[in-house]
C-alpha cells in the first residue's frame, strides 16, 4: 500500500510565496534544476547562439531566462489551481519539483468535465505564454536589442516545450488527465479510467528511462541522466495517482462511526509534559490523546507537539501549552465519510481528529486506524 498518500511526495519544501490563497514551495530538487538551466543556457546555449558577448552578458541573460522560466512553470500549475478554485475545490499549495510542479490537490474533480477543464488550462496557458514571450522577442528585434531578442525566443520556445510534453496522454501529466477525464465520462467509473491511464503514463516513464540509459551510452550524459530522472518521477507518481483513487474509492462509502476509537484515553490540560510523556506515551503507546477538563474537550496533544521540546521544557511545560485547541478544523462528525475525513487530515497534517457529537466526544479517529481498515476491507473483498 502507498506510505504516504495524498501527500505526493511528502518532503519539506521551502515556502515561496502566497497568491490567491495558495502556498507555493519549492522542493530542494528544484535547486539542481535551476543551476542546471542556468548553466546550460549561460555557458551552453546562448555562447552558441549569439556569440560575441561577454560571460558576463550570458550569464545576465541566462538568469533572466531560467527565473522566467520558473515564472512560466509557476503560471502553469496556477492556471489549474485557480480553475480547480473557480468549481469549488480546495487548494492549499503548489510544490515545484524538478521538472514542473504539483497541485496539491486534498481532493479530486468531482465530474469528467470539471477534470477536463482543470487539466486542459495547463498546456493552454503554457501555449498562451510561448505567444507572449514569442511577441516580446519581435518588439525587441525591432527595437535591435537582438541579444535579448534571442533570450525571449528561448522563453517562448521552452514553453512550447513544457506544453506539448504535458499533453502526452499518460497520468499524471496534463494530456493523461484529459484522456482519464473522457475515459471516465465514457465508462463511469474513475477507477478503471485511472488504471489505464496511469499505466501509460507509467510506459512513457519507462521508455524516457530507456532512452535516457542509450542517450548516456552514446555519449550525451546530461540529457540522458534528465531522461532517467522525469521517467522515475512520472512513475511514481502515476503510481501513486492511481492507488489515491483506490483508497478514495475504499474510503467514501464508509463513516467515521464504523472506523473510530471509542475507548479513550484522555489527559488533563494542567498536566506536566514530562508525566504526559511517562504516564501516557510510555505506558499506553500511542501517539495522541484528547485533553478534557471536567467532561469538557479541549484540544489534543501528539507525539509531534513533544518530540522536540528540551528537557527543561519537559519539565516546565504544561498540555494545555503545547496542545492543537479544538477547532472545527480538527473534529469530524460520525457521520462523515472516511474520505472526508481523511481530506481534512491531509489539509491540517493531523494524524488524527477528534470525533464530535452535539459537542460530545464520541471517539478518535487515527490514520493509521483508517489504512489498517482499508488493509483488511481490501483482504476481505479482493
Ligand atoms: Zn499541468
Amino acid at each position: 500500500m502507498p506510505s504516504k498518500k495524498g501527500e505526493v511526495p511528502g518532503r519539506e519544501g521551502i515556502n515561496l510565496f502566497r497568491i490567491a490563497g495558495i502556498q507555493i514551495t519549492i522542493d530542494f530538487s528544484w535547486f539542481i534544476i535551476f543551476i542546471l538551466i542556468l548553466w546550460s543556457l549561460s555557458v551552453g546555449y546562448f555562447p552558441k547562439e549569439f556569440p560575441g558577448q561577454n560571460a558576463l552578458a550570458y550569464w545576465f541573460a541566462g538568469l533572466i531566462a531560467t527565473l522566467l522560466f520558473f515564472l512560466s512553470v509557476v503560471i502553469h500549475e496556477l492556471s489549474h489551481s485557480l480553475m480547480a478554485i473557480r468549481l469549488g475545490m480546495k487548494i492549499n499549495e503548489i510544490t515545484l519539483f524538478i521538472f514542473g510542479g504539483i497541485s496539491k490537490l486534498s481532493e479530486e474533480a468531482r465530474t469528467p468535465q470539471d477534470e477536463f477543464k482543470i487539466a486542459v488550462v495547463g498546456p493552454l496557458s503554457s501555449f498562451a505564454l510561448a505567444i507572449v514571450f514569442r511577441g516580446a522577442a519581435g518588439a525587441l528585434t525591432a527595437l535591435q536589442f537582438s541579444f535579448m531578442a534571442a533570450v525571449f525566443s528561448y522563453l517562448s520556445w521552452i514553453n512550447v516545450a513544457l506544453g506539448v510534453f504535458n499533453l502526452i496522454p499518460g497520468f499524471p501529466l496534463d494530456g493523461g488527465r484529459v484522456l482519464r477525464a473522457f475515459l471516465w465520462w465514457k465508462t463511469g467509473s474513475i477507477a478503471r479510467a485511472t488504471k489505464w491511464t496511469s499505466d501509460i503514463g507509467k510506459g512513457f516513464a519507462v521508455a524516457l528511462m530507456v532512452i535516457g540509459t542509450f542517450q548516456i551510452f552514446s555519449g550525451r550524459l546530461l540529457g540522458g541522466i534528465w531522461m532517467i530522472f522525469i521517467g522515475m518521477f512520472l512513475r511514481w507518481v502515476a503510481e501513486g495517482g492511481y492507488q489515491e483513487v483506490l483508497i478514495r474509492q475504499a474510503l467514501e462509502g464508509v463513516s467515521v462511526r464504523e472506523v473510530m476509537v471509542t475507548q479513550m484515553v484522555s489527559v488533563s490540560p494542567e498536566m506536566k509534559v514530562s508525566d504526559l510523556i511517562s504516564s501516557f506515551f510510555l505506558k499506553y503507546g500511542y501517539t495522541g490523546y484528547p485533553v478534557m477538563e471536567n467532561d469538557e474537550i479541549l484540544g489534543v496533544v501528539s507525539l509531534s507537539q513533544v518530540k522536540d521540546l528540551t528537557d527543561e521544557e519537559k519539565e516546565n511545560r504544561k498540555v494545555r501549552e503545547i496542545m492543537t485547541a479544538l477547532s472545527k478544523e480538527i473534529c469530524v462528525g460520525p457521520e462523515d465519510s472516511l474520505a472526508d475525513a481523511l481530506k481534512k487530515m491531509i489539509q491540517q497534517n493531523m494524524s488524527r481528529l477528534l470525533v464530535l457529537d452535539k459537542n460530545q466526544v464520541v471517539g478518535l479517529i487515527t490514520k493509521t486506524g483508517l489504512f489498517r481498515f482499508i488493509e483488511i476491507k481490501r483482504l476481505f473483498e479482493g
